[in-house]
């Protein structure tokens, strides 16, 4: 069926033969850890500028054949996205916000010169992988399936345009608790040898070169002896981290966070904004000039600082460590406590009452 269509597409099963065994399973499902996991079957559609998007299926998870000249290869078109999917206590499977996550991969698509990929197929994509593999939902404490959805050029051709042919994929791999041992305060470093996008760049893409991009930066904020690193844009103002949005905690309840066409418009921030403004907190986006970080915590204006993110949720900044300085950063209690309210959400043991959550 033509991709236009509103009527959901028959994807064909192809079942894991060798699927693994349900006590072979529980015992990855025990302690998952992050992203090397991965449950029995992906997802697959192909796109062509003849068939537009076409051949959807299910099928065993493995290997993915590709020719050398696959553009991807070559050229880096590649997008992507990283949502959970969560098991309430009912037993039910939920994941949070997923359109927002459709909406944000055609806007990377796009930025990419890439097909999109209407949003109903991206959903029933993220559904069809758990009804083969809704097993490998973990049910343990703040565990999850993480859903990796992602597109890249596969047309073997050197020339530099656009390709023309195209797969998307959804892989699932279980997650446990990000921080073991309770959530921690990070340690962050000021990247001035290292931008991560540029204005009129691809920052506010998800799209693999910018994570490639970012690790020479990590590994010099390791050195640092530093747990994530933070970028400036050319004008020094605050833009993210590698791979979490940041937001300060003003003394008058005022959340302020970057606005930049340059970084990555987070799911997870955006959420956390709302629950405060529910609460009566007042939100800005705008630019956030470094040196407003530096004096307001040096002034107490600024109370708390935190990242957020899909993967970690809600991490605390504790330490500003650059060139020439370390500022101890002050620590609040609003992160944790929207941290908690938004858990609780997703989780299923508060009420949605903003209709965030999708039965998958
Ligand atoms: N910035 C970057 C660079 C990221 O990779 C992510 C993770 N997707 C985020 C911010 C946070 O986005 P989200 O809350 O949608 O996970």
């Amino acid at each position: 069926a033509p991709a236009e269509d509103s009527a959901p597409l028959q994807f064909l099963v192809r079942r894991n033969l060798a699927a693994k065994s349900a006590a072979e399973r529980e015992t990855l499902l025990e302690n998952p850890g992050f992203g090397s996991v991965f449950t029995d079957h992906m997802v697959n559609l192909c796109w062509s500028e003849k068939g537009g998007w076409h051949r959807p299926r299910v099928e065993p998870y493995g290997p993915i054949s590709l020719d050398p000249a696959a553009a991807v290869l070559h050229y880096a078109q590649e997008v992507f996205e990283g949502l959970k999917a969560y098991r309430h206590a009912d037993g039910g499977i939920y994941t949070f916000r997923p359109e927002q996550n459709a909406r944000r991969f055609n806007r990377s698509a796009r930025r990419l010169s890439m097909p999109e990929l209407p949003e109903e197929i991206f959903l029933q994509a993220l559904s069809e992988l758990i009804a083969a593999d809704g097993d490998w939902v973990p049910s343990g404490a703040d565990q999850t399936l993480y859903l990796r959805p992602f597109m890249f050029a596969k047309e073997a051709f050197l020339g530099v345009r656009p390709a023309k042919k195209y797969d998307f994929y959804v892989i699932g791999s279980p997650a446990g608790a990000y921080f073991t041992g309770g959530v921690t305060p990070v340690k962050i470093w000021l990247s001035e040898n290292y931008a991560r996008a540029a204005q009129g760049g691809t920052g506010a893409a998800k799209t693999g070169g910018n994570y490639a991009s970012s690790l020479l930066p990590q590994a010099e904020a390791a050195e640092q002896g530093c747990d994530q690193v933070v970028f400036l844009d050319s004008r020094g103002n605050v833009e993210e981290l590698g791979g979490m949005n940041v937001v300060f905690v003003k003394k008058d309840g005022t959340l302020v966070t970057p606005d930049s066409g340059s970084i990555l418009d987070g799911v997870t921030r955006n959420s956390l904004l709302q629950l405060a403004e529910d609460r009566g907190h007042r939100v800005e986006r705008r630019a956030v000039p470094f040196t407003e970080w530096r004096e307001g915590v040096a002034s107490g204006d600024i109370v708390e600082v935190f990242a957020c993110g899909t993967a970690a949720v809600v991490t605390p900044i504790g330490e500003l460590k650059a060139e020439g300085f370390v500022d101890e950063q002050p620590s609040g209690s609003l992160a944790h406590s929207l941290r908690e309210e938004l858990t609780d959400i997703q989780y299923g043991r508060a009420a949605d009452r903003h209709g965030w959550l999708t039965k998958l």
